[in-house]
């Protein structure tokens, strides 16, 4: 898998806003917040994207879920949307997978 932005983050190399780290993920503050509260939840061990991913990371992609809610709840949110863009028809632009944890505002529903 190509080097990605992430990777940097992950390895320091670029700086970040990190808001929860364990030995399996890392949480940071989207560059460009959609909301008051915009923060990424992504893998250490670079996985693609959801499209990508198999059977092997069933249990880390369980734990990024209940990371994507640890965080909401230490955001303080009580109401919240976890997003992941799979390709670019998706929307998904930075190929190591991610889960956006958004929210302080209210969302409409179906996205755009
Ligand atoms: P996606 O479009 O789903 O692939 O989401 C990628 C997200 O990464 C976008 O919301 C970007 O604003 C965000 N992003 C890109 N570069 C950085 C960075 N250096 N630090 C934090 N967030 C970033």
């Amino acid at each position: 898998m190509a080097e990605t932005i992430f990777s940097k983050i992950i390895h320091r190399q670029i700086p970040a806003d990190i808001v929860y780290e364990d030995d399996h993920c890392l949480a940071f503050r989207d560059i460009s917040p959609q909301a008051p509260v915009h923060v990424l939840v992504i893998p250490k061990e670079p996985i693609e994207s959801l499209a990508t991913a198999n059977g092997d990371s069933a249990e880390l992609l369980g734990h990024l879920l209940l990371k994507a809610a640890h965080v909401a709840r230490q955001e303080q949110l009580e109401g919240w949307r976890t997003v992941i863009n799979t390709g670019t028809e998706a929307g998904q632009t930075v190929f190591h997978l991610h889960i956006h944890v958004i929210g302080g505002r209210p969302m409409a529903w179906p996205p755009g």
